[in-house]
């Protein structure tokens, strides 16, 4: 198998060839860091939101979804504290005038972590740290610089402007919903709130492909608790029902483990925050989902800067409380990133290469592919036609006439597509063996082992292989 370095070059280039992912506004010259999900992209995509909301929202009683607003009220992030504290430090090169993240540079040369200590970061910056562009030592000073896109309203006048916020997260919506939810649904302590849709951040330095982008995807929950119950089993709860789906996506477990935020570093409103992260092939174990015991702070703030009780009635017992919070977030494009990688595979076969994605079944772009042997025999594209029409009222399929049988395995090997069906002269009464008329052969993306199928038992033998 490939070198892990060369892993990314070759995802970045398949994703390319094989429409999954194309580089942004790319007519234009570019746009950096922004991309296009095309078609098997924005496949796999949806399959990974449609997984995660089955087994977050669908398959769990106590809790519900929502779709919130982008541009939410300004004060909501002054509540959240985005205004003032969402920021990153920056540090540019005097030199090259190439722009860093200052803590990133310190942590990879120094090791230390020293977020939000400017002062320090600059020391060291000044001390140890050459500019990864140009090679010299000559920074500026470290600023703070607030990561939340700002953008602005009409006002009814046509002359003010009013400046807001596009959300950099998808929590805020969750947490000005919680009288609205509580008040319209029957929903009781313990209970979640979960929402996908999409966040933006002013990233200082953004990249390696999806992983960094400054416009991305978010999928969160916000499970409120009792202030008195044993939050810590219901966080290891989450935790692993997080890794569980990160394995969903098809990671390996190896490559999978938790970190867990030190106490002096933890943001005060915290109790306990723990990373789920991936070995990714550029600089090692990195976040991939986040969990975070965030206890009243959000509902408490919105309540003093609203002037709305955002408060919970237990019916039973009469008390009246602010719920405590579990916030298990996951990053839907750093999702794609992990299924991506973790589905590509390299196989010689006879001194050639196959390249595969073995995709899990559920999230393959493409169900099913259905070929004629030939293009230029009507009876065979006939069948084809009416086969495939037959099977897309059900499954993600596809049609292919070009080239040759063994061209269109290889392709749809490359976007992930676990079967193949070939119609043949057998399948069309025209074969030497009048008992296999009717039949079609099914090839598996994995195993390359064929087998025979009756044309009737088609659907039926996809619903049982597929799930
Ligand atoms: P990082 O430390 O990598 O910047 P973060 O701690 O700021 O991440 P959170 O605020 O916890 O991230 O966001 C929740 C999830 O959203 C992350 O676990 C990640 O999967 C995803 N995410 C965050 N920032 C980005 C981004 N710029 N591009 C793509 N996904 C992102």
């Amino acid at each position: 198998m490939s070198n892990e370095n060369d892993l990314m070059e070759k995802i970045v280039s398949l994703c390319k060839r094989r429409g999954f992912i194309f580089p942004g506004s790319e007519i234009y010259g570019g746009f950096a860091n922004s991309y296009t999900y095309g078609p098997y992209g924005v496949g796999l995509k949806n399959n990974i939101k449609s997984l995660w909301w089955k087994k977050f929202v669908q398959d769990r009683e106590n809790v519900v979804g929502m779709d919130g607003p982008i541009i939410l009220h300004p004060k909501v992030w002054e509540a959240s504290g985005h205004a003032t504290n969402f920021n990153d430090a920056l540090v540019d090169c005097k030199n090259c005038k190439k722009r860093f993240r200052a803590d990133h540079l310190v942590e990879d040369v120094a090791g230390v972590d020293l977020e939000g200590n400017l002062d320090e970061m600059k020391k060291i910056l000044d001390e140890k740290v050459k500019c990864p562009a140009c090679g010299k030592r000559d920074w500026t000073d470290v600023r703070n610089f607030n990561m939340m896109f700002k953008t602005k309203l009409n006002s009814t006048d046509g002359v003010t402007e009013e400046v807001a916020y596009l959300r950099p997260e998808t929590a805020g919506a969750i947490f000005i919903e919680f009288k609205n939810i509580v008040d319209s649904m029957r929903v009781k302590v313990p209970f979640g709130i979960a929402q996908i849709g999409k966040a933006f951040r002013n990233e200082i330095v953004a990249g390696n492909f999806i992983f960094r982008l400054r416009e991305f995807e978010q999928m969160e929950i916000e499970y409120f608790i009792s202030p008195g119950v044993d939050w810590e089993s219901v966080f290891e709860t989450w935790l692993q029902a997080q890794e569980e789906f990160a394995l969903e996506l098809g990671a390996q477990k190896s490559k999978l483990r938790r970190y867990e935020h030190p106490k002096e570093k933890l943001s005060f409103y915290s109790k306990k925050t723990v990373d789920i992260e991936y070995e990714f092939p550029f600089g090692g174990f990195k976040e991939l989902f986040g969990l975070a015991n965030r206890t009243d702070y959000d509902l408490s703030n919105h309540t003093k800067h609203s002037g709305q009780k955002l408060e919970y009635r237990d019916t039973e017992s009469g008390e009246v409380y602010v719920p405590h919070v579990i916030e298990p977030t996951f990053g839907l494009d750093r999702s794609m990133l992990v299924s991506l990688l973790a589905a590509y595979t390299e196989e010689d076969i006879e001194g050639d290469t196959r390249i595969v994605m073995k995709f899990p079944k559920k999230l393959a772009p493409v169900k099913v592919a259905v070929f004629p042997l030939l293009k230029n025999k009507p009876q065979l594209v006939e069948k084809a036609r009416g086969i495939y029409d037959e099977l897309r009222k059900q499954f993600a399929c596809e049609f292919d006439d070009n080239g040759n049988v063994g061209k269109r395995y290889r392709r749809q090997d490359e976007i992930g597509t676990p079967y193949c069906v070939t119609i043949d002269f057998d399948t069309v009464g025209m074969g030497e063996d009048a008992a296999l008329t009717d039949t079609v052969t099914i090839r598996d993306r994995d195993s390359m082992k064929q087998e025979r199928i009756k044309v009737a038992e088609l659907a039926n033998w996809f619903v049982s292989h597929l799930d």
